[in-house]
C-alpha cells in the first residue's frame, strides 16, 4: 500500500449500494493508502434509477456529488467517493451507444473535488419491445445474458408499471415475461439490459477505468501549491503540418490549471509529436 500525503491513513466513504466497491475500493486503497468503507443501508436509488421510476437528481456530475455529500453527512467522515453512469447515443455514430462513467472525490478537509471519467462504446445497453418468448431469448443472447442481468416491464412511459429487475436465470426470465404478458394491455413486453453495476460486468469494467482516471488525476500535482487534480482545462488546435507548416486540426498545446490556486501552465505538443500528419491538414489533404 502506497501512502498519499493528503489522503494516506484516512477513511474514504464510498456511496454505493450496487457493489461498485468490488472494483473501486481495491484501487483506491492500494494507490492512496486509504481505508474504503461502504455505508450501511445507503439507498442510492433515491438519486435516480436507470429504469426511470425515479428521475435522476440534476445532471450526471451533480448526482455523483450529491451521493458523495450524502455519504459524508451520514457518516461524519471527511473523504468520500461516488460514481454515476450514463448511456446515450454516440455523438458521431448515433447507432452506437456510449457509456460515460464518472467517479468523484470530495475531500472536505483540503476542500478538493476531483473527477475521473471514462467514455466507452463497450456497453450492452439495449432495450426492445417484444411479443414472443423466441424474441426474448434472441435479445437475451445478444446482450450477454445471464452474465449480464435483464429487466422486464410493461411498455409504458408512465413509470408506474411493474418492473422486474435483476433477472439472471432463464427460469426468472420466463416467469417475468409470462407475468408481464398476462398483465399487458397490448400483448407486449419491454425488455432491457439491467445497467446497475452488480448486474453488468461490462459497465463494472468502465467504472474501474474511470477510477483509474481519477487516481491519475489525483497524482497530477499543482507545481505551485501541491494540490492534487492539476488537470487540462483547455486544448488548442493548430499543430503545424509536416509538409506546408500551416496549422492543422491536431492539438498544439494543452492548458493545465489548478482548481485551488488557479495557477496554469501550457504544455506544448502534448501528444508527443511536433508536426501534424499531412492527412490531417486541410490544405495538403482536402
Ligand atoms: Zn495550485
Ligand atoms: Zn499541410
Amino acid at each position: 500500500m502506497t501512502k498519499h500525503s493528503l489522503f494516506g491513513d484516512r477513511v474514504g466513504v464510498l456511496a454505493t449500494m450496487h457493489q461498485k466497491e468490488r472494483v473501486i475500493a481495491p484501487l483506491l486503497e492500494r494507490e492512496l493508502g486509504i481505508k474504503v468503507v461502504v455505508p450501511e443501508n445507503f439507498d442510492t436509488d433515491t438519486f435516480g434509477t436507470f429504469t426511470r421510476e425515479i428521475k435522476r437528481t440534476g445532471d450526471q456530475l451533480q448526482a455523483a456529488k450529491l451521493k458523495a455529500q450524502k455519504a459524508l453527512e451520514l457518516t461524519g467522515e471527511t473523504l468520500a467517493f461516488a460514481s454515476e453512469g450514463t448511456f446515450a447515443p454516440h455523438p458521431a455514430f448515433p447507432y452506437i451507444s456510449r457509456n460515460r462513467e464518472i467517479v468523484v472525490l470530495i475531500d472536505t478537509i483540503n476542500e478538493i473535488e476531483i473527477v475521473g471519467q471514462e467514455f466507452s462504446t463497450d456497453t450492452n445497453f439495449s432495450h426492445k419491445t417484444i411479443q414472443t418468448i423466441e424474441e426474448v431469448f434472441e435479445f437475451a443472447q445478444k446482450v450477454g445474458f445471464p452474465e449480464h442481468g435483464l429487466v422486464v416491464m410493461e411498455p409504458s412511459d408512465e413509470g408506474k408499471q411493474e418492473i422486474i429487475k435483476g433477472i439472471i436465470t432463464e427460469k426468472q426470465l420466463i416467469e417475468a415475461v409470462e407475468l408481464i404478458l398476462a398483465q399487458s394491455r397490448n400483448g407486449k413486453v419491454q425488455i432491457e439490459t439491467d445497467m446497475r453495476a452488480l448486474y453488468n460486468p461490462t459497465r463494472m469494467k468502465n467504472i474501474e477505468k474511470a477510477t483509474r482516471d481519477l487516481i491519475q488525476k489525483i497524482k497530477q500535482i499543482c507545481p505551485k501549491c501541491s494540490c492534487p487534480g492539476f488537470d487540462v482545462v483547455q486544448r488548442k488546435k493548430g499543430l503545424p503540418c509536416e509538409w506546408c507548416n500551416l496549422p492543422s486540426s491536431m492539438t498544439l498545446l494543452e492548458i493545465y490549471q489548478c482548481k485551488k490556486c488557479s495557477f496554469n501552465q501550457e504544455i506544448l505538443f502534448p501528444d508527443g509529436i511536433e508536426k501534424a500528419d499531412p492527412a490531417q491538414c486541410m490544405y495538403c489533404n482536402p
